[in-house]
């Protein structure tokens, strides 16, 4: 079985600091193919890309996003925007294959609305112009969110395919609305969860090829993990979940979400 865990956050030291290898090595035996590394800032994604030099060998394909996160939107300045492109400029001799994560949370108010949507159109334009996938959250702003994407759709400022609603939590019309535009739909351990609600029909209607399995580690454990520090290896629970709610096999659901994932970020660090 090979899985490819499109969204984690191994960059968070503190999380992993004593037992990276370990984690590695569990994500391999537990078929994890390819990890991508998601960003919330700058300093993430500069960790991401040390990460995945040192541990070239580790028998995991590690790939990287750049990205700034929406809560931490008022760091997005001048020189991140100038740091951001001195990256994607070599994006493809350092393992880039996505800007993010990016996008609206209003969940928090750390960052005012508007601060938020400038850096979201700004990185999505990074990602247009870079010919990237984007990694889109979106919590308490769905709204807000559609408006800004069927702006640049209409403006013809998507990519064929855009990218990815990571961790989508959003309802069965949302997700129609993001399908057409060509997005993918990513999901992780909160599916497996008992309350899990709108989620199972998002996924139950989603198309087989446009859905992706993640962990978001080290948040998000699946059952049984549930309140623990989640790690790629446990991206086998969702993968299981996922099989379940579209009656086929774990085998079956881990190849189709893993080319799904190969289409969109390529086979390749
Ligand atoms: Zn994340």
């Amino acid at each position: 079985m090979e899985i490819f865990d499109t969204h984690a956050h191994l960059n968070w030291r503190e999380e992993y600091k004593d037992d990276i290898d370990a984690v590695l090595e569990n994500a391999k035996n537990a078929g994890v193919t390819h990890i991508l590394l998601a960003s919330s800032e700058l300093h993430d994604s500069k960790i991401n890309m040390d990460l995945r030099e040192a541990k070239k060998d580790c028998g995991v394909k590690l790939s990287c996003a750049v990205g700034v996160h929406p809560e931490v939107a008022t760091t997005f300045d001048d020189e991140s925007k100038w740091q951001m492109e001195q990256w994607l400029k070599k994006k493809d001799e350092l393992g880039i294959v996505a800007v993010g994560e990016i996008g609206m949370d209003y969940h928090y108010d750390d960052a005012s609305p508007a601060a938020e949507a400038m850096a979201f159109i700004y990185q999505m334009g990074l990602a247009y112009r870079y010919d990237l996938p984007a990694i889109i959250h979106e919590r308490d702003a769905c709204e807000d969110t559609l408006f800004i994407l069927k702006s640049l759709s209409e403006q013809k400022l998507l990519r064929e395919t855009p990218g990815v609603l990571h961790c989508f939590s959003g309802s069965v019309e949302t997700a129609k609305i993001l399908l057409d535009m060509g997005f993918y739909l990513g999901f992780d351990g909160p599916i497996t969860f008992k309350n899990a609600r709108k989620a199972p029909d998002v996924i139950r209607m989603c198309p087989l090829d446009r859905l992706l399995v993640e962990t978001d580690s080290p948040y998000m454990a699946p059952v049984p993990f549930r309140g623990h520090r989640n790690e790629p290896a446990y991206v086998k629970y969702v993968v299981e979940e996922m099989a379940r709610l579209k009656e086929i096999s774990v085998e079956e659901m881990a190849r189709i979400t893993t080319e799904n994932a190969q289409r969109l970020f390529g086979k390749d660090t």
